[in-house]
C-alpha cells in the first residue's frame, strides 16, 4: 500500500463529474479529500492524499491526466518565503520530517523541499507568514 499526496486542477467542465468516485470504483484506491476551492464556471482545486497499490496509483493518475485534471506532487506546493522570515526557528521543532534545519551555530533555518511532505504543521507557527501552501 503506498500513499501520494497531490493537488488536483480541474478545467471547469469536470468540476461537476464525479472523479474520485470513479476513481475509486474502477482503481481500488482511497481517496482522502484534504482540502477543495471549486469556483462555478471556473477551475477547481482539490488536495486529496490516495492511498492504493503502486500499479493502481499510476493508473489512477494516468487516467486523470488523460482527462485533462492538471496533477501537481504536493510537496512542490509548500514555499518558504527567506525575505519575510525573521530566523526565530518557531517552526523547525514542529516539522515532523527534518525539512526545516536549523543551523545552530547561526541560528538559520534552511527549508529543503526534498524532505517537505507538505502537512502544512510548519503554517500556523510562523506569525510572519513566510511559509505559505500554494493551493
Ligand atoms: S509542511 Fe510539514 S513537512 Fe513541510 S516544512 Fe512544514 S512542517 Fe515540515
Ligand atoms: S516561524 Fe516563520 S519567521 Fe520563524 S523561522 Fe519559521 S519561517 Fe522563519
Amino acid at each position: 500500500m503506498q500513499k501520494r499526496r497531490v493537488v488536483l486542477t480541474f478545467p471547469y467542465k469536470l468540476i461537476d463529474q464525479p472523479i474520485t468516485s470513479y476513481l475509486v470504483k474502477n482503481y481500488d484506491v482511497i481517496v482522502n479529500i484534504l482540502r477543495a476551492r471549486i469556483n462555478p464556471k471556473e477551475e477547481g482545486r482539490l488536495m486529496i492524499e490516495v492511498s492504493g497499490k503502486e500499479e493502481n496509483l499510476d493508473k489512477g493518475i494516468e487516467y486523470l491526466k488523460e482527462l485533462g485534471v492538471k496533477i501537481q506532487s504536493l510537496a512542490q506546493d509548500i514555499r518558504w518565503i527567506e525575505d519575510r522570515c525573521i530566523q526565530c526557528t518557531a517552526c523547525s521543532s514542529l516539522c515532523p520530517t527534518g525539512a526545516i534545519e536549523v543551523d545552530r551555530e547561526k541560528m538559520t533555518i534552511a527549508f529543503n523541499k526534498e524532505k517537505c511532505i507538505a502537512c502544512g504543521l510548519c503554517i500556523p507557527a510562523c506569525s510572519y507568514k513566510a511559509i505559505e501552501i500554494l493551493f
